[in-house]
């Protein structure tokens, strides 16, 4: 292409999840910008590649709020757990979906590293709404990424 150089990509690619980096894709239709995100990603010379597992489950947005009722991610992964919308719908095979996506963006973006949102269904790392109530525990999308053995913190590990 002519005399035009081309610069070699040097920014280590990182799966964030879409609402921190600003785009309207949670369940009420906002986003959940967090300036805190974007410096740490500044700071580390970290490529984010955004996700939004709800919505490439095919889920719309907005959309009705998910939560446990019975254990957490890992658990609905091993069919022991259960994930409901607020009409009671059972949730699991969606948010299994949605999870699997999220990680065949991460394995064609060679992603080994993911900051996801805190207490969300799909991307909690350490905490999830178990009904109303935060319990330990991770969302369904984080679980099977750190299966896959990807490193995967949230929001408030950084
Ligand atoms: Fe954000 Fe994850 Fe919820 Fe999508 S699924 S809105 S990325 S917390």
């Amino acid at each position: 292409m002519g005399d035009q150089k081309t610069s070699p990509i040097t920014a280590k690619p990182i799966l964030v999840s879409a609402c921190l980096l600003g785009l309207p894709t949670r369940y009420d239709g906002k986003a959940k910008p967090s300036e805190k995100v974007i410096n740490f990603l500044q700071k580390n010379g970290l490529q984010p590649v955004p996700v939004c597992p709800e919505q490439l489950a095919g889920m719309s947005t907005p959309r009705e709020q998910t939560f446990f009722n019975k254990g957490d991610g890992f658990d609905v992964l091993d069919d022991k757990g259960s994930a409901v919308s607020a009409k009671g719908d059972l949730m699991n095979d969606t948010f299994i979906r949605g999870a699997k996506m999220t990680l065949r963006i991460a394995k064609l973006c060679r992603c080994e590293h993911a900051l996801l949102k805190e207490r969300s269904p799909s991307c909690g790392v350490h905490q999830v709404y178990l009904e109303s109530e935060k319990v330990k525990g991770s969302g369904v999308t984080a679980a099977m990424l750190m299966r896959e053995g990807i490193h995967v913190i949230s929001e408030e590990d950084i």
